[in-house]
């Protein structure tokens, strides 16, 4: 089975050379079935089929190794438009497939930020980005429909009117790729997964908990090795049904009618349905279980975990962690259903609340499934599958087994076994050998209990095996002295359930060795400040900063108190949000709306940005302070009258048709653009300057957006001449994408931008899928030691990440002496 659920499917391919004109390697034939033939006699029929976005180049046909593909080149030298893009119209139902495919090659795609997939349909789109991995030859890239997200209102996978490629900007440099063979990923499924397409426009809050929950479901499946099908809720009817063992409903606020009815029609055939959150009043009586009010958490852990009850699912696990923060009442019709699970809360107790009903139609969770605690939810998913479909469990046993060695860079255990253990010469630890070896027993335990037909207890065997050899990986890693070791604390209260002291203390003993603490925003403060705003929870609580800093101190840990500049925060009083903005002092958009930011161009707002920098600085013990947001909210800000008076004053100029002749009119255009960029480099000069007057030994810090050349215009943040300039002492680039290529890609270009300063790159462990995978942040610290950058920064420090991954990371890639 294909792992398509994992966005780029890579199949290592033999390396070509297109670019010397003389590429000996084809990109392999489609072994799927192909929708669009790329395969044309010549440019103009490609250029008839591709239509070339405004701006973009238009497409060319190459041959490489006696095969046609489509070359299409990215124009970005000397230009200023933000994507490479072609259209190609199709006609194409993909109701009843995963996904599509295609063959790509780009031999450097330093110039090219991230590329998107887009489908149309009707008045929406469906998008995804992807990254390719390879540079050397062709790649397969997947693009499943459940990785997709909604854009206006699509019409359905029915109805997919047209496809489009884009490159998006990195560099102002020239660069080509190439595609070959446009076809279908994935067939027929046993499980279909409604996702609530008709629910997403209500809002886009909504149309991110359609997207996401429905992905968790088709991930967790995925990992079984349980093929599924994503099909929209305006696609659903009794012919797509036909012939399937499960719907599953994960987020499903509101359903068409035609859609309830083909599933009432599917139950009575004998299809099972799940619902999670949303039982549908139509369905209740068919799968014969009752919902009722909704119920909110009494407090914060008030919904923990899921206790199974004993033999009510079989292979089901006892627990299972999910923190809920509420949940639809659910109740157990005599006769027809039973309750398989209850909420309990984070003591142990149980609420009495059903979180699972089943009856031997179907189930009911009385909440969406979160992404917390993995392994204990695909198992659980397995039990509610395998419920109704027995060969899931065999299925699913098999998978596991097979995941335990794809673990880092290996992608089989005999591999990662002859690695760890051949590490020895060079000083792999005791430890890492023996646990390694451990795995290799519980291994061949589960691979025995598969054969005898014990797939629950295989499996089980087989997480535990995986849990081993994750942890021998761990062991095996080599700490570098001398590192900058960070990680960002988006909470001023530090990690929930841990007190400062403790938080620090479980960064310094797992070697790292600074923390960037958020204390202050352009509306709030969570110190005792004389300048801005003081949250009302710091008179019970306690200073936070005194309280980060006496730890840090204590345990030898640097502290760079990071700020969010301008974006007052929801936080912020709201009297003072208030007066703010009747005085004039807050951003207003190109379409009139208003922000939640300071205008960065009000001398009262420099002010205070400067101001409460500065205050940290001399009143704490602290090693630095760190911007954030020291940018505008992206290109359509600010222009508030006191905008245009000061532009106007600062350029010189008078402009009649305001706002809309500074982006239309070029000269003026470039002149609002430098307007927007001095405002910000005013603060962050400022603040570097006093800063360092009044404590020498302060470091100035930023996280930055990762494209320097790009976002100096949307956002005015001119990272670069803040290096260049000595302001900063270090940047940390945002550089969140889960593609290691791709971030090896930015860093390589950011250490350049940074100059003689160093840049700890920002690493986005808590913002991956899944969240905190410690495989990928063991991969992105090594590129950062291969590209030499001398330290890294981690965002987020929370509760999961210094459980699960700091620990982890102390076993051995950040290992203290
Ligand atoms: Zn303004």
């Amino acid at each position: 089975m294909h792992r398509l659920l994992v966005l780029l499917a890579v199949m290592s391919l033999m390396a070509s050379d297109i670019a010397a004109g003389t590429a000996q390697t084809p990109p392999p034939k489609g072994d799927y079935p192909i929708v669009v033939n790329t395969a044309y006699p010549n440019d103009a029929a490609a250029r008839a089929a591709w239509q070339p976005m405004a701006g973009s180049a238009p497409v060319s046909v190459a041959e490489v190794g006696g095969r046609k593909a489509v070359r299409m080149t990215c124009n970005f030298a000397g230009t200023n438009f933000e994507r490479a893009s072609w259209d190609v119209a199709v006609a194409l139902d993909l109701v009843t497939c995963q996904g599509i495919q295609f063959r790509f090659f780009c031999r450097d795609w330093s110039p090219v930020s991230h590329f998107s997939l887009y489908f149309q349909s009707g008045k929406g789109w469906y998008a995804a980005t992807f990254s390719p991995t390879s540079l050397s030859g062709w790649q397969t890239i997947a693009i499943p429909k459940s990785e997709t997200t909604v854009e206006g209102s699509p019409s359905g996978w029915g109805k997919i009117e047209r496809l489009r490629i884009s490159a998006w900007r990195g560099q102002d440099t020239d660069v080509e790729f190439y595609i070959a063979g446009i076809g279908l990923a994935g067939t027929d499924a046993s499980i279909v997964i409604v996702r609530a397409d008709s629910a997403a426009p209500a809002s886009a809050g909504e149309a991110r908990a359609v997207s996401q929950f429905s992905q968790t479901v088709a991930r967790a499946l995925d990992d079984l090795d349980i093929p599924c099908l994503i099909l929209s809720d305006r696609d659903v009817n009794a012919e797509r049904l036909r012939g399937r063992s499960i719907a599953i409903l994960p987020h499903n606020p509101s359903l068409p009618d035609e859609t309830l009815d083909a599933l009432v029609q599917f139950a009575r055939g004998g299809g099972k349905i799940f619902c999670f959150y949303t039982l549908p009043p139509k369905l209740g009586p068919v799968i014969g279980i009752e919902t009722g009010r909704h119920i909110a958490q009494q407090f914060d852990g008030y919904f923990s975990s899921i206790h199974f009850v004993e033999k009510a699912l079989a292979g089901a696990p006892p627990v299972v962690d999910q923190k809920s923060w509420n949940i639809t009442e659910a109740k157990a019709v005599p006769g027809r259903s039973r309750v398989a699970a209850f909420w309990y809360g984070s003591k142990g107790e149980s609420t009495g609340h059903a979180a699972i009903v089943v009856s031997d139609n179907g189930g009911f969770m009385t909440h969406v499934l979160l992404g917390d605690d993995p392994a204990g939810k695909r198992r659980m998913l397995l039990a509610m599958v395998g419920h109704f479909m027995p060969g899931a469990w065999e299925q699913a046993a098999k998978a596991s087994i097979a995941r335990i060695g794809r673990i880092g860079p290996y992608d089989d255990f005999d591999k990662a076994k002859s690695a760890i253990l051949g590490g020895a010469d060079q000083g792999s630890p005791a430890g890492a050998q023996s646990a390694i070896r451990a795995a290799s027993t519980a291994r061949d335990e589960a691979i025995a209990l598969r054969s005898a037909g014990r797939f629950a207890e295989a499996l089980s065997k087989a997480d535990a095996a995986a849990s081993l050899t994750l942890n021998a990986y761990c062991m095996a890693q080599q700490p570098r002295p001398g590192e900058h070791r960070a990680f960002w604390c988006h909470s001023a209260f530090g990690v929930a359930g841990m007190d400062w002291d403790a938080a620090i203390k479980n960064l310094a003993d797992n070697g790292f060795t600074a923390i960037l603490p958020n204390m202050l925003w352009g509306g709030v403060a969570f110190y005792e400040s004389k300048v801005l705003p003081v949250a009302p929870e710091i008179k019970e609580k306690g200073d936070q900063i005194a309280l980060c800093v006496a730890a840090c101190r204590k345990y030898g840990l640097k502290c760079h108190v990071w700020k969010v500049n301008w974006n007052m925060g929801s936080r912020a009083p709201k009297e003072f949000a208030e007066r703010m903005r009747s005085e004039g002092r807050t951003q207003v958009r190109f379409d009139g709306k208003p922000e939640n930011w300071l205008c960065p161009s009000h001398p009262e707002n420099q002010k205070l940005e400067i101001a409460s920098m500065v205050e940290v600085a001399t009143k704490y013990d602290v090693d630095g302070v760190h911007f954030d947001y020291i940018r505008y909210p992206d290109n359509q800000c600010c222009f508030c009258e006191g905008c245009r008076k000061r532009f106007e004053a600062a350029a010189g100029v008078t402009v009649a048709d305001w706002p809309r002749a500074v982006l239309r009119d070029a000269s003026l255009r470039q002149k609002w653009l430098d307007f927007r960029r001095s405002n910000i480099t005013t603060v962050v000069a400022a603040v570097s300057e006093a800063a360092r007057k009044a404590k020498p030994s302060i470091k100035i810090s930023a996280a930055v957006f990762r494209n320097w050349t790009t976002d100096r215009d949307s956002v005015g943040q001119d990272w670069k001449v803040w290096c260049d300039k000595g302001y900063l002492d270090f940047v940390c680039p945002m550089d969140y994408t889960a593609s290691p290529a791709e971030f090896e890609n930015m860093v390589r270009l950011q250490q350049g931008w940074a100059g003689k300063i160093p840049c700890y790159p920002g690493i986005g462990l808590s913002v991956w899928t899944p969240r905190g995978d410690i495989c990928k942040l063991i991969e992105m610290i090594q590129i950062t030691r291969r590209l030499g950058t001398g330290g890294f920064t981690v965002f987020n420090y929370a509760e999961f990440e210094a459980r699960d991954v700091v620990p982890l990371c102390g076993k051995g890639i950040t290992r203290r002496p």
